[in-house]
């Protein structure tokens, strides 16, 4: 049976979308559009943040040049070695500043958002599910299937010649676990062979150290242990923990649970300068 063909829009994506997943997206880009629209009530304030996406389709590219943009005109880019360092120092954060990264390791990080970042000297972090690097969408097309939910998208992921072209580029790559994994469904011993295989297989094939971890869905208590996983993250040698609660990172932030603000391409400058509007350290 031959594959369905890699989805390279995000009009395409979201046709397949379920309908209780549209909904949710509806409901939050309702919101936010909404909320983008009030009076700013934006204290001048210091911060790290860390925006992420997932993919970045053809007909998104705009989307993400405009929201660099909009985000250099807010603040500064600052790649997560240098955020972590930061944070960690107690010095005052000085400054507003974005950390942008990327979930799951698509073709389309390599193919659209690599030139875009590139040309504006934006460091960024990209998070792979290892296990998925170099797959083929016809030799590998059950398991392709497998990583959306309704099991009908079919997303190209990078191969490692991608990968290391982001590295080569001053990107930084860590992991996302193997296999997609939700760490809660996971017993202790599974949890350490995601977080340790994935951080083996990138260093292998990058030849340099994978010392960040993005957690999978990334919602404490819901996705993975908050008092269990960042610890086996940190024994196996991890410098963050990276997860989906929103908000500002400020001084002494725990790295072992870093927030992140979820991203869309395609939302307007104006909803992003709502969010980080909103920001202020916690
Ligand atoms: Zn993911």
């Amino acid at each position: 049976m031959s594959p369905p063909p890699p989805i390279r829009r995000y009009r395409d994506f979201v046709r397949n979308r379920t309908l209780g997943e549209r909904l949710r997206t509806l409901a939050r880009d309702g919101a936010v559009a909404a909320l983008s629209f009030a009076p700013s009530s934006a204290a001048p304030g210091q911060w790290v943040r860390f925006p992420f996406y997932h993919h970045v389709f053809d007909d998104e590219r705009r989307g993400l040049a405009r929201h660099l943009d909009t985000m250099a005109g807010l603040g500064d880019f600052i790649s997560i070695d240098d955020a972590l360092a930061l944070l960690s120092s107690g010095d005052p954060i000085g400054g507003r500043y974005f950390c942008v990264t990327f979930d799951d390791g698509f073709k389309n990080n390599a193919t659209n958002a690599l030139p875009i970042l590139a040309e504006r000297g934006v460091p960024a972090a990209f998070f792979l599910a290892a296990g998925y690097i170099g797959t083929d969408p016809g030799r590998d097309r059950d398991q392709l299937l497998g990583f959306f939910e309704d099991g009908e998208t079919l997303v190209e992921f990078m191969d490692w010649d991608d990968c290391r072209a982001l590295a080569e580029a001053g990107m930084t790559i860590g992991s996302h676990t193997m296999n997609h994994a939700r760490l809660i469904d996971l017993d202790a011993d599974k949890v350490a062979v995601e977080l340790q295989t994935s951080k083996e297989v990138i260093e292998e094939n990058l030849g340099r150290p994978c010392l960040h971890f993005c957690c999978p869905w990334g919602r404490p208590g819901r996705d993975f242990l908050p008092d269990r996983d960042p610890g086996i993250a940190a024994a196996q040698g991890y410098r963050s923990f990276l997860t989906t609660v929103r908000g500002a990172m400020g001084p002494g932030s725990d790295p072992m649970g870093v927030r992140r603000d979820h991203l869309l391409a395609n939302w307007s400058p104006r909803q992003l300068r709502y969010f980080f509007a909103r920001g202020s350290a916690q």
